[in-house]
């Protein structure tokens, strides 16, 4: 068997491949992507960071590849649904990183605090400066962890030690579980930004995250509030951060990760009161050791036929079964994904009912690909087939599968899963595959629909009167955005109803405000599928 090895991983790693008899590694860092195209084939594992992307050029150029295996967490530069066509295992390594990102994150609060990268910088230019250079305590402040995940939650341990109150705020997790350690978690962001003295962000970049520390959320926080970003650029909104800092409200910002990078603009790097390092979370000689070990691990396991772990595209089922299940996989995660979308908080109760044919199948198998869509909005690449059932658990999330031999609703073949949330609210989709196939959603709610669940998804509920489609169309229309389809579903004339209007491009959010506007629009989700 021979794998690839197309990005510099630790020696750890290589060592553990080469060692197995059965295994033949090479190693060939660089490679431009016209050279992996022709280089790929032979190989049954290529193993990548982030520097090379596996198109889909690439991935069908391959004869023999098996895994895929990204030496780190996201893997977007991935092509995972070409992968996953050609029945490739793509696998990533999530957890290695953890420690390296939260101690680096107390780096910079301490560093931050005591202001020592500006104090040794005027030091070396020779001066002596030391009211200047007056710092705080970290002992008796309130810090503020936007995202209470692996990372999140190791931050609080540490700053617990450091006698900080830690509050949070996640709605995607149980309170007792930050209680458990210690930490209270903020019903609301704006509860934690009008409470914390020092704020650290640690969510993923997502439609929902991109953005979510902007002027709205400065102006809620205390007047010299220090921030800590971490996680991903983007996330907090850099002109607005400038800004703050310009006019006092900011004390002080300490950042690892830019909107771009590296960044061009270095009006904010070079502000007094920010100080940066160039995306060094996970830069630790430990955490790419354990990396290059556990994906080595991994890629070996899953070539050797031991079990396939964290693989974000393939639960571990039989070969024969996958080809036929593949459909439903799309079907479920798409349904799951859509839900969670719909309902945009933390959902506690998951009920699915598989009707028709889908009930010769393993149906736990499906379900696991539905929690995986369900969780994958907020946690990402975190999540993955061999992970979903436990972060389900752990987010409280209680599940019940029935069957039934018969098919429902009109359809031969159908699941429909209904979702409650933390506050009440329970939605229901249902879905099926047409030419066995083809996902598709029927229905949502009561309401009967024929949608593709793919890309840029508008779902609004409004009063069936007449109008409304021209009013909606000509918002999107005025704004250059073109409508792939559209599906409108109604209980009866005049009553409720449901739209559903597929976009070729994402709808920025001052339209769906507009929208929302619209008379007879009583809600607008926007899901991105
Ligand atoms: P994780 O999946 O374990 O945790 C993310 C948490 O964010 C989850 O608990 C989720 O429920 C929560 N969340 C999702 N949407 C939210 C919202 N709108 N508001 C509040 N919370 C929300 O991820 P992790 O491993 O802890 O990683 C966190 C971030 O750190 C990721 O963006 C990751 O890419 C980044 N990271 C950066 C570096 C670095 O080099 N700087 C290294 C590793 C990870």
């Amino acid at each position: 068997m021979k794998v690839l090895v197309a990005d510099r991983i630790a020696n750890e790693g290589i060592r553990l491949l080469s060692e197995d008899p059965e295994i033949e590694v090479e190693v060939a860092i660089g490679l431009k992507p016209e050279e992996l195209r022709e280089r790929i084939k032979g190989y049954d594992a290529l193993i990548v960071r982030s520097e090379t992307k596996v198109t889909k050029e690439i991935i069908e150029a391959s004869d023999k590849l098996k895994v895929i295996a990204r030496a780190g967490v996201g893997v977007d530069n991935i092509d995972v649904w070409a992968a996953t066509r050609k029945g490739i295992i793509v696998m990533n390594a999530p957890d290695p990183n953890t420690i390296s990102t939260a101690e680096h994150t107390m780096g910079l609060m301490l560093a931050m605090l005591r202001n020592i990268p500006q104090a040794w910088a005027s030091l070396r230019d020779g001066k002596w400066e030391r009211s200047k250079f007056m710092g705080v305590e970290l002992c008796g402040k309130t810090l503020g962890i936007i995202g209470f995940g692996r990372i999140g939650s190791e931050v609080a341990k540490r700053a617990l030690a450091f006698q900080m109150e830690v509050i949070a705020y996640d709605p995607y997790v149980p309170p007792e579980r930050a209680a458990k350690i210690g930490v209270k978690m903020c019903k609301t962001l704006e509860e934690l930004l009008s409470k914390a003295d020092c704020i650290t962000i640690h969510v993923h970049l997502t439609n929902e995250t991109r953005g979510m520390i902007g002027e709205r959320e400065f102006s809620l926080m205390k007047p010299g509030v220090r921030i800590i970003n971490c996680a991903r650029g983007g996330i907090v909104d850099e002109k607005a951060l400038l800004k703050a800092l310009n006019e006092g409200k900011v004390a002080g910002a300490a950042l690892d990760v830019f909107e771009e990078e590296p960044p061009r603009d270095g009006e904010l790097i070079r502000h007094e009161k920010v100080i940066a390092t160039p995306h060094l979370g996970a830069s630790t000689e430990e955490a790419q050791v354990k990396v290059s070990i556990v994906i080595a691990e991994q890629v070996r396991d899953a070539l050797k036929g031991k079990g396939i772990r964290n693989s974000v595209n393939i639960p571990s089922i039989p070969p024969e079964l996958v080809k036929e299940l593949q459909p439903y996989f799309l079907l479920v995660e798409k349904m799951g994904s859509f839900i969670a979308q719909l309902l945009g908080e933390r959902i506690t109760d998951v009920k699915v009912e598989y009707s028709g044919y889908v009930t010769d199948y393993d149906t736990s198998l499906l379900t696991m690909a539905m929690l995986k869509g369900i969780l994958s909005p907020a946690l990402q690449d975190a999540v993955n087939y061999v992970n979903a059932w436990i972060m389900a658990q752990e987010r409280g999330i209680k599940v019940e599968e029935s069957r039934r031999k018969g098919g429902a609703r009109g359809f031969s073949d159908i699941i429909t899963l209904t979702a409650k949330t933390v506050s009440g609210e329970s939605r229901s989709i249902s879905g099926t595959l047409f030419g066995k196939k083809d996902p598709r959603i029927v229905y949502i709610d009561d309401y009967h629909v024929d949608a593709i669940p793919e890309g840029h998804i508008l779902v609004l509920s409004n009063w069936d009167r007449p109008g409304v489609v021209g009013k909606i169309g000509t918002i999107l229309g005025r704004r250059g955005i073109n409508i792939a389809s559209m599906q409108f579903g109604r209980e009866r004339p005049w009553g409720r109803s449901i739209i559903l209007i597929t976009t070729d491009t994402p709808t920025p959010p001052d339209v769906v405000e507009q929208l929302r506007d619209v008379e007879e629009v009583t809600d607008v989700r926007v899901l991105e599928l």
